[in-house]
């Protein structure tokens, strides 16, 4: 059985980056290398899988882990899932199924939602991994250590696609702050 590292954190913890930052320093074929990222908006179909400080790396847009099936092969060693979160319920099976056949799996995903609650998956995966990488954002208000994502906005809409603007990184004290009466 291989492994499984979960790289989680909450927004602008630079979760996709430490997931580049770990495809990078594999040493394996780039053909037995698979990523791929969930496609939440059908705009565009990019082919790589970018950070906003523009690091990127080759990968797949899929809609539900179902359809890795499609794209994994006989050669493939290691699986990049990025914003698992997104993957739909199948995906832990399905990761739990590539460590039996001798894939290493690394993902990265946003673990609570803005009200800090488990965000799909996430809770299994992180019982599920054999290794767990905790990243932290910047809290936009005092400039510490940040965990939690705050959402300016007051829409209940759980995935606002290009409005990553509505939210922000805040450590402990200042999302309750900002939660104050919302709760
Ligand atoms: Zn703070």
């Amino acid at each position: 059985m291989r492994d499984f590292t979960l790289i989680y954190g909450c927004m602008f913890a630079g979760k996709t980056t430490e997931l580049i930052g770990q495809y990078n320093a594999s040493t394996v074929d780039n053909h037995e290398r698979l990523a791929v990222k969930p496609l939440l908006d059908n705009r565009y179909q990019a082919a790589s899988i970018n950070t906003h400080s523009g690091l990127q790396m080759p990968g797949h847009r899929i809609a539900k882990a179902e359809e890795i099936y499609t794209l994994i092969t006989p050669f493939t060693k290691e699986l990049y899932i990025d914003e698992v979160q997104f993957m739909g319920p199948y995906v832990i099976e399905i990761i739990g199924e590539m460590m039996m056949n001798g894939v290493r799996v690394v993902a990265a995903g946003l673990d609570k939602d803005y009200l800090n609650r488990d965000f799909g998956p996430m809770r299994a995966l992180k019982n599920l991994a054999t290794n767990r990488i905790q990243v932290f954002a910047k809290c936009n208000v005092c400039g510490g250590k940040a965990q939690y994502t705050y959402r300016q906005s007051d829409s209940k809409e759980l995935v606002l696609v290009g409005h990553n603007d509505a939210y922000q990184a805040r450590c402990l004290e200042h999302w309750e702050e900002g939660m104050k009466g919302r709760l």
